[in-house]
């Protein structure tokens, strides 16, 4: 929906918040274009100094030890998705009248005229997942695409890559966005989008569950051809109506049940399209067998087919055909550290799901294995968790506890699941998960299942949840005959 030029930030004076990895390649690309920029950061740390003396030598300007102020003569602040809306340094930049945006905003303003459209993924949990289904599924099709968003490429040097070298542009994006990049993007308009999911996250940050789901919803503004939503989940398709679309724009659903008319959902192990065929009343086309999902990593846990009938929609609004789908879903790989098996021992299956950050994430993968002990805890970002515990205890056979929060989750335990044997490991360094996965390996029996997905965020242990993957398989290589 361009219809003028891409913005020209040329001579603008922009100041960029945050001195992370994404306030870096903004700064680097703006500077690029021939702006003026200001990094500012409230940290002055060796690694910051580090990373300042680098972008001064480019010509950037860096400001370390404030990152409240507003530099003088700002046009624009760019800001990174860590910093919090109620930051010191948009009240200024608010009060001086100067627009705060995140890099998303600036990717959507700097393309241009015929540039390839955009199928953006929201949701608390799935999205990077989804999003590199959709991929796989429009390369399938034979479309020039790529995943962007919280992964790979910053979505700015994507769209400044556009056509250099000689490459053929894009024909389609599929993107994810965060709520907080969706925060501070105000004029992102995508072709068609999805909301995956909606579970308290991130709250801290938003300030309430309201301004959280608001963000979220603003990936429907402007959709043209279809809003897809969660059929199992009810705020979802509440954010669909209220969104203002464009004429025309359709509310397709997903399910894992029976899809009804507009909807896409399975049959008897079958992925199905009830809303882009001819008659929707009366007809249906089969998509891809639920075997077809990444095959080669065990049966899908049901929410992995959820998000491949998600994915599958989008690329259906996009007009991919039915074998694509199928071949797309067929040819994608999971990521590490959501739901990886990691190994077999003794008849017990090792499985890092340390992606699983939050508890909606974590009560989806604890409701894919019949018995399991579980590895959770880390730092909780002000979840509760009564009810994951409630929803889970059936299913068992005991429970590791790691990490700084880990208390909440001992009493949730306590409280709802009071004969699950607990081991609370009251340790909060890296090595400890050795002991967490020894421990585990001790109550586990044969048929069981171990898994890490500790409902928490990892930066209490671990630099990232990578890293905390890698040291739960590292453990689970170590074990030896004597810990089970
Ligand atoms: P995101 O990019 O939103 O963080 P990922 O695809 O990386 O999502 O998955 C994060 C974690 O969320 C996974 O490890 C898995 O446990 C869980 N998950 C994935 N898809 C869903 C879903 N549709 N519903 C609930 N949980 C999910």
């Amino acid at each position: 929906m361009t219809t003028q030029g891409p913005a020209d930030f040329a001579g603008q004076h922009l100041t960029v918040a945050g001195l992370g990895v994404s306030g870096i390649s903004a700064a680097r690309a703006l500077a690029g274009l021939g702006a003026h920029v200001t990094v500012v950061d409230g940290g002055d740390g060796d690694k910051q100094r580090a990373a300042a003396r680098e972008l001064t030598a480019e010509g950037i300007t860096v400001r370390l030890g404030d990152g409240d102020t507003l530099p003088e003569g700002t046009d624009l602040v760019v800001t990174s998705p860590g910093w919090k809306p109620d930051s010191p340094l948009f009240a200024a930049a608010a009060a001086a009248g100067v627009d705060v945006v995140g890099d998303v905003e600036i990717a959507w303003r700097l393309r241009g005229p015929g540039a390839a459209a955009w199928l953006g993924i929201t949701g608390t949990n799935g999205k990077t997942t989804t999003v590199r289904m959709l991929a796989s599924i429009l390369a399938a099709e034979g479309l020039r695409t790529l995943a962007v968003g919280n992964i790979g490429t910053p979505i700015i040097d994507v769209v400044l890559g556009q056509g250099k070298d000689g490459d053929p542009p894009y024909d389609v994006l599929a993107v994810e966005l965060s709520s907080y990049q969706l925060h501070w993007a105000p004029s992102v308009r995508a072709h068609s989008a999805a909301v995956l999911n909606l579970a308290p996250d991130h709250l801290d940050w938003h300030g309430s569950m309201e301004a959280y789901a608001a963000d979220k919803g603003r990936i429907y503004e402007g959709n043209t051809v279809a809003c897809v939503y969660n059929a199992a989940d009810k705020a979802t398709e509440d954010l669909v109506r209220e969104a203002d679309v464009e004429e025309g724009c359709r509310a397709i659903g997903f399910t894992l049940g029976t899809p009804g008319p507009s909807q896409l959902g399975v049959v008897d192990g079958i992925l199905v399209d009830r809303a882009f065929v001819e008659n929707r009343q009366k007809q249906a086309q089969e998509l891809a067998e639920v075997s077809d999902i990444a095959p080669g990593s065990g049966t899908p846990a049901p929410h992995n087919i959820a998000n491949a009938l998600a994915a599958a929609a989008l690329a259906r609004a996009f007009g991919v055909r039915p074998a694509a789908v199928r071949d797309g879903l067929r040819a994608f790989h999971p990521d590490a550290h959501r739901i990886q098996i990691v190994a077999e021992r003794d008849d017990v299956t090792y499985i890092d799901d340390s992606k699983a950050t939050n508890t909606h994430a974590a009560e989806a993968s604890l409701a894919a294995y019949e018995h399991i002990v579980w590895i959770a805890g880390g730092l909780a970002k002000g979840a509760t968790f009564d009810e994951l515990v409630q929803k889970s205890a059936a299913r068992l056979r005991g429970a590791v506890l790691i990490g700084a929060d880990r208390a909440l989750i001992r009493e949730a335990l306590a409280r709802h699941a009071p004969d699950v044997p607990v081991v609370d490991l009251d340790r909060t360094d890296t090595g400890a998960m050795s002991e967490a996965v020894r421990e585990a390996a001790r109550l586990a029996e044969p048929g069981d299942t171990v898994l890490l997905a500790p409902a928490c965020a990892s930066m209490d242990m671990f630099v990232n949840y990578n890293k905390r993957g890698e040291a739960f398989a590292e453990a689970v290589g170590e074990l030896t005959a004597r810990d089970h």
